[in-house]
């Protein structure tokens, strides 16, 4: 029988035990490690290549730096100290010098340790006696590899496998695959254009890799694959919900629009112009609209999404707004009204030629003959704009013809609320927009939100005063931040101090910040009008307490990050972030945008306390580097960059359950020129092929490496 190349599924399909070398001990080790089938052991990557003509070497080791070194050992000695450890000595050298190695409290590397044996050692070399030496390091054996580059591979020590036996299994699976040879599911019109080496050639040089350059090209094929796959799934599935979806072919050409920006007393940004006009052609398209908008706190996305309504509406549909919480929907139900004051929709019907638009708000507090009322408007189509909650689209809510859904804050709107989206009318699928002030790099969107187009406000209104960040550590610091409180309220401005953030517990949480107002009240602040918020109060009291700090009843308002979304006061100048520290890139800049919302300069203070409660009576410099981030820049996308690097690449999926599908190779960070290519790649494929028949191998593919968690996380939204 002549079988064709061998696919990843066949790969898939045989057991490690079936390499030599592979007996039933190592079968149970490579298994700890998630490697039962000779695909796993391919797509088990050295997590470091090595050169060992040109790095690696015990005479480039700077002192107290780590470093890798690739040495022989030349003798072991092992004994015990006077306070009862052990220790083992180890003598190594390579052709460029020689050093000592000891191991404490690690007995069983006397016998791990032979004479003769190659190893690579990772650690930090100090001076001593003369000579150097290297203390606990990580040691992967290596065996008599010959090649000029070693791969060293993920390993932990608990694990009997060293380095160079994953090394010789991937070397003998490579071996027997080489008559067959391995398939390449990828287009040969796609590879050539990007110019991407053959998947067998890439899978051996990522293991076995000539020269540095030949692994280079390995990974960048490799990590294509891995991007591309996600890509696909992510395209299908758009290209699916267009497909099977009909939507309202809105026209964008009508008078309410234009009334509505002949009203703002401002002129839109040229972000917002393009937004308008992006949204647009998906609102007069046929299918349904997905698209998320992102944009930095304060970058106008308001009107944005009026806007996109409106277009719903004078079309004779409706449009609602829905935000995360009550709260938040009262806010922008109070917003919108403004927005829309004396807006009126031409009616031919009506003997005035116009009739007033209709705004109502939906949530769990409206009750009574008034929610009547409102539902009642809803089904009959009088109610124009509704604004509130999820509950909008779930509890037995009946709209007459709902045209546009936006969405503010897209975490909770996952994609069962999609589909309650489409199942709400038997018509024509609305169109929806995700509105998300969490600024996610560009890559990072396409990938995570794949299934959605995205528009980006990257221009704020002109006219804003930038607000200054500063940093301060330590109690004389913090004496001159009370200090800038009490001069700011002076003024006739106020402040908000935001509470140290307490891990998952509200109740402590609550706790502090109760602790903070009482301290603040009786000290630093006294003689201040002083309101505190948390996520303990009733709702009354919550809006009591924000009634008043809008109203100016209150200087200073106390608050756990319950202040984090939607609070908009621009008489507050000064924000206050205790324990800055303890939060995250994005949260910081969320709750500093609370800020510099009017036309006063505002200042926004990142306190950090060197050691738990006590603060030393002299200042350090802020050494957190996301307090540091924030401090160098007020702009929300870089600052998605930064947090991306510092948090490092983390996992694609979930993080409870790393799967196969997961990028292993490719980086959301590194890899943003690959992330574009796959995505438009997969356009490709999927436009010219919608259901793959034509690219079986890749569909395949895509069926083996991703569960159906994988798919429902990577396109919920
Ligand atoms: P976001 O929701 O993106 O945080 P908002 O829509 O709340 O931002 O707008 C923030 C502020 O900017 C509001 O006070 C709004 O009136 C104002 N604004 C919006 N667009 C413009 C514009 N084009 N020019 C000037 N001010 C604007
Ligand atoms: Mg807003």
């Amino acid at each position: 029988m002549t079988a064709g190349p061998i696919t990843y599924r066949e790969l898939d399909g045989i057991d490690v035990v079936r390499l030599r070398g592979v007996g039933d001990r190592k079968r149970a080790a490579l298994a700890e490690f998630g490697v039962t089938s000779v695909l796993d052991l391919l797509a088990t990557y050295p997590r470091r290549w090595v050169d060992r003509t040109s790095e690696a070497r015990i005479a480039d080791l700077e002192l107290d730096r780590e470093a890798l070194v690739l040495v022989t050992v030349r003798s072991v000695r092992k004994r015990v100290t006077r306070n009862r450890r052990t220790m083992v000595t180890a003598q190594v050298g390579d052709g460029s010098g020689r050093m000592e190695v000891v191991f404490f409290n690690q007995p069983w590397r006397e016998k791990q340790l032979r004479e003769g044996l190659q190893i690579a050692l990772f650690g930090k070399a100090s001076a001593y006696r003369g000579g150097l030496q290297m203390a606990n390091p990580i040691v992967d054996l290596i065996g008599d590899r010959t090649g000029r580059i070693v791969p060293i591979y993920p390993q932990s020590e608990k694990v009997q496998l060293a380095t160079w036996e994953l090394a010789a299994f991937v070397e003998e699976a490579l071996r027997r695959c080489a008559d067959r040879g391995i398939g390449d599911p990828v287009p040969a019109e796609v590879r050539r254009r990007l110019g991407l080496v053959d998947r067998e050639v890439a899978l051996r040089s990522i293991h076995l890799p000539e020269t540095m350059r030949d692994k280079e090209q390995a990974r960048r094929r490799l990590a294509f694959d891995e991007l591309l796959r996600v890509q696909l799934l992510l395209v299908l599935r758009k290209r699916m919900l267009e497909r099977d979806a009909k939507g309202v072919a809105h026209v964008l050409d009508g008078e309410l629009v234009r009334r509505f920006h002949r009203s703002l007393p401002y002129p839109l940004t040229a972000a917002q112009q393009r937004a308008i006009v992006e949204i647009g052609a998906d609102l007069a398209a046929p299918f349904p609209m997905h698209r998320l908008l992102q944009g930095d706190v304060g970058a106008g996305k308001t009107v944005v999404a009026v806007s996109t309504l409106l277009v719903a509406v004078q079309g004779g549909h409706q449009g609602a707004l829905m935000a995360p919480t009550e709260v938040l929907a009262e806010q922008h139900a109070a917003g919108v009204r403004e927005l829309l004051d004396g807006v009126t929709v031409p009616d031919p019907d009506n003997l005035f030629g116009d009739r007033p638009l209709r705004v109502e708000l939906l949530t769990n507090r409206v009750t009574g003959a008034e929610r009547k009322a409102v539902l009642a408007g809803l089904a009959d189509g009088s109610v124009d704009l509704v604004i509130g909650t999820h509950a909008l689209i779930q509890e037995g809510v009946e709209f007459s013809s709902l045209g546009a859904v936006v969405v503010d804050e897209q975490h909770r709107f996952g994609v069962e609320q999609r589909a309650a989206l489409r199942d709400k009318s038997s018509g024509p699928v609305p169109d929806l927009l995700v509105m998300t002030a969490t600024p996610i790099p560009r890559t990072a969107a396409m990938t995570v939100y794949g299934d959605l187009d995205v528009s980006v406000l990257d221009e704020l209104p002109p006219g804003r005063t930038p607000i200054v960040t500063k940093a301060a550590r330590g109690a004389a610091a913090e004496a001159e931040v009370w200090e800038h409180v009490r001069a700011a309220v002076a003024e006739g401005r106020q402040a908000y101090v935001v509470c140290p953030l307490i891990d998952e517990s509200e109740k402590l949480e609550v706790a502090s910040a109760e602790d903070t107002y009482r301290e603040l009240d009786a000290g630093a602040l006294k003689g201040l009008r002083l309101g505190l918020l948390h996520g303990r109060l009733g709702p009354a009291d919550k809006q009591m307490t924000m009634d008043l700090f809008r109203s100016g009843g209150l200087d200073v308002l106390v608050a756990t990050t319950v202040i984090e979304v939607g609070v908009d006061v621009p008489n507050a100048t000064v924000m206050v972030i205790l324990d800055a520290d303890r939060f995250g890139i994005a949260q910081l800049h969320q709750l500093r945008g609370r800020v510099g919302r009017g036309d006063h300069a505002s200042t926004c203070w990142l306190v950090t306390r060197p050691h738990g409660d006590a603060a030393p009576l002299v200042d350090a410099p802020g050494t957190n580097p996301r307090v540091e981030a924030l401090v160098a820049s007020t702009d929300g996308f870089e600052l998605a960059e930064v947090d991306l690097d510092l948090r490092g690449e983390g996992t694609l999926m979930s993080t409870a359950q790393k799967g196969r599908s997961d990028l292993k190779l490719a980086s959301l960070r590194r890899d943003r020129e690959l992330v574009a290519l796959a995505r438009d790649a997969a356009f490709e494929i999927v436009d010219g092929d919608p259901g793959l028949a034509r690219h079986p191998d890749l569909h395949d593919e895509l069926d083996l490496l991703f569960t159906e968690t994988d798919e429902s996380f990577l396109t919920k939204s």
